[in-house]
């Protein structure tokens, strides 16, 4: 196949991987690894996994299907709240899930014990980013509903930050994390086995050593396959930046104007594009588009080639500065951000080739 392709680099993804795993450990914090950004792909949990990584976090049952099928053995965490529907199907294939309906979590512990299972709840609650998770004032009582359930068992707290608001992980939102489930071992009588203290962004918190005692799991994604952190997207130490990139190849070069000529309506999107009128200049164009990636999100790895915009198909380039003259047939090299990342393994357009 000559098509556009996706090359994944498995041994960057493990090495970043036991990077994490390493400065975590350090502070006493395991880390879930999370393969939603590239689809589950088999290759890439068993990199994270021959990182150090404590288990998988997904966000889709066809993901973890995909796992199992390919025959990875490694405990798995469903991330996204299950659907009261899919209970069944989530009692089956994950271990342990983050909750915050105690109708949904009714439902698995109903399915757990139908098949004579225990499924294990980690119970979220918002901390301020207004996506999933209970407030606050109610995690106490829906804590007692769940430890009087046979077949789930309650195995933690669990927040999420910076997805939906942008909230940044701190001393005072992690804290009250913390607070809550102290507060819950003691009215219930239990330990709790995982204060999970979010994703990638609170690594940084982590790193200037203000990361409240007690958070002792993170699940991670983005640290692992982009090498950077979540917040300011700076890179992280002990990483590379590399494990993916996308590979597409010339079809159209030519010297043309930088503005359109002619009156201007809609462009193919809906939107009303603005041009810089750079003069003349040399266009690549290269066979991927809107419908492959998130093109916003693309930098050239030939520093002196912009993206200057894209339809559903073309990509179009400024290649008047190249450090490598382009010519038709050449294939030009990609770096993806996490969203460019995410739709292009999505895309089955593109190929991709895990590499060792
Ligand atoms: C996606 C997701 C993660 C991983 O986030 P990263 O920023 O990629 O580390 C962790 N927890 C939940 C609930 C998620 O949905």
């Amino acid at each position: 196949m000559g098509g556009p392709f996706l090359e994944i680099r498995l041994d960057t993804i493990a090495s970043n991987a036991q990077a994490i795993v390493d400065f975590c450990s350090s502070f006493g914090v395991e880390v879930w690894g999370v393969t939603k950004g590239c689809c589950g792909m088999p290759e890439v949990a068993r990199a994270m996994l021959s990182g150090g990584v404590s288990g998988i976090g997904e966000s889709r049952l066809a993901n973890i299907s995909r796992l199992r099928e390919a025959g990875i053995d490694a405990p798995f965490l469903m991330l996204r709240l299950p659907h009261i529907s899919e209970a069944r199907s989530i009692v089956e294939a994950f271990d342990m899930s983050l909750n915050s309906e105690i109708d949904t979590i009714r439902a698995l512990a109903a399915e757990a014990r139908a098949m004579r299972k225990r499924h294990g709840v980690i119970l979220m609650v918002d901390t301020g980013d207004l996506r999933e998770g209970l407030w606050p004032d109610r995690v106490s009582e829906t804590a007692r509903k769940i430890a009087d359930l046979d077949g789930v068992e309650l195995v933690g707290l669990g927040t999420n930050l910076s997805c939906y608001g942008g909230v940044i992980p701190s001393e005072a939102n992690l804290g009250l994390l913390v607070q809550l489930a102290r507060q819950i071992e003691q009215e219930l009588g239990v330990g709790l086995k995982y204060i999970s203290g979010g994703n990638t962004s609170t690594l940084p918190l982590m790193a200037s050593s203000k990361l409240p005692r007690g958070i002792n799991m993170l699940r991670i994604g983005e640290a692992i396959l982009q090498g950077t952190e979540s917040i300011h997207r700076t890179p992280w130490p002990g990483t590379r930046q590399d494990a993916f990139v996308l590979h597409a190849e010339v079809i159209e070069i030519a010297d043309k104007p930088s503005v359109p000529i002619g009156e201007r309506g809609q462009d193919g999107f809906g939107g009303f594009p603005v041009f810089e009128d750079r003069g003349i200049i040399r266009r690549a164009i290269v066979n991927i588009g809107r419908q492959d990636v998130l093109v916003e999100n693309l930098t050239c790895l030939d520093k002196g080639v912009t993206i200057l915009g894209a339809s559903s198909d073309h990509m179009i380039l400024d290649a008047t500065h190249a450090h490598q003259p382009l010519k038709i047939g050449d294939t030009v090299s990609f770096n993806l951000g996490y969203g460019a990342m995410l739709q292009a393994m999505t895309s089955p357009y593109i190929e991709k080739k895990p590499a060792p």
